[in-house]
């Protein structure tokens, strides 16, 4: 355990120093054989010792407190990601190319994903240096825990990607060990980057209203004359922007604007039989 702790304690060095985690931002922890160890919150990245983390078991319960630190506010993503994929090292970068990446993006069509096909680098995050990655993209949230939600949904939609960008945030990346949450990590911020330099820089902060449109296949095809109220087409005329977002959040949008929700075909949960716009 003592080995693994020190090993945490140098990656984090390691992170602060390419600029991943700095100033109070980022994260960083991994998961041992019987244990998860998460970095505290509000501690000098480059000062991290053994004794100030925390230390939970498999089932995520307290099992070491360090004096006087502060539990990360990552943690319910980070367990959220460690129970849904399995995985054994989690990372939470604040470096400056995932928040110009997440701005370019927000400046085209597709706003809510990053596209690279075409480059060797791909092969560091599982493709064919020909396949094409996509890389989802959710809005931030007033406080880290808040993003849990839209970082569950995104684990569902997209089986394949290792890590989620948060618009003018960060981003959250992870790997089946912990050496390869540092590859992916190495490998993401470069491919982020390429990002960045292939388009122009424009700003534009959008007022985004989160509306995942989900249309139920067998309902459509049951009753093809129905036409649902909710769509590209009544974002657009209403003026509305739009993008992926969990269930919840396309409830509260449709309580927004007052649809009765007798003309639409909204909020069936099952992913799997979901059309998305
Ligand atoms: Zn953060």
């Amino acid at each position: 355990m003592e080995q693994a702790k020190l090993e945490l304690c140098a990656m984090m060095r390691h992170f602060y120093q390419q600029g991943w985690c700095t100033g109070s931002g980022g994260g960083i922890s991994m998961r041992t054989g019987s244990s998860y160890l998460m970095a505290p919150s509000g501690v000098e990245k480059e000062k991290l010792q053994p004794s100030d983390l925390f230390e939970y078991n498999l089932g995520f319960e307290l099992v070491h407190q360090p004096a006087d630190r502060k539990r990360t506010e990552c943690f319910p993503i980070f367990q959220t990601i460690y129970s849904m994929r399995g995985a054994h090292g989690v990372i939470h970068s604040h470096h400056i190319s995932t928040v110009l990446a997440s701005v370019v993006a927000n400046s085209l069509p597709i706003n809510n994903e990053i596209a690279l096909s075409g480059f060797e680098m791909l092969k560091g995050v599982g493709c064919k240096n020909t396949s094409r990655l996509v890389i989802p993209i959710i809005e931030n949230t007033e406080t880290e825990s808040e993003l849990t939600e839209r970082i569950k949904f995104c684990l569902v939609a997209y089986p394949d990607t290792h890590g989620i960008v948060v618009r003018h945030h960060g981003m959250y990346i992870w790997g089946s060990s912990v050496v390869q949450t540092k590859l992916h990590a190495e490998t993401y911020h470069y491919l982020l980057e390429l990002y960045r330099a292939l388009h122009p820089l424009v700003y534009t902060n959008r007022p985004l209203l989160p509306v995942m449109w989900m249309v139920d296949q067998i309902t459509e095809k049951e009753d093809a004359n129905r036409t649902p109220t909710i769509g590209p087409e009544w974002l657009e005329r209403n003026g509305i922007e739009y993008h992926f977002c969990s269930p919840d959040e396309c409830v509260e949008v449709v309580k927004r604007y007052d649809v009765k929700s007798e003309d639409t075909m909204l909020i069936t949960a099952d992913v799997d039989t979901t059309t998305f716009f």
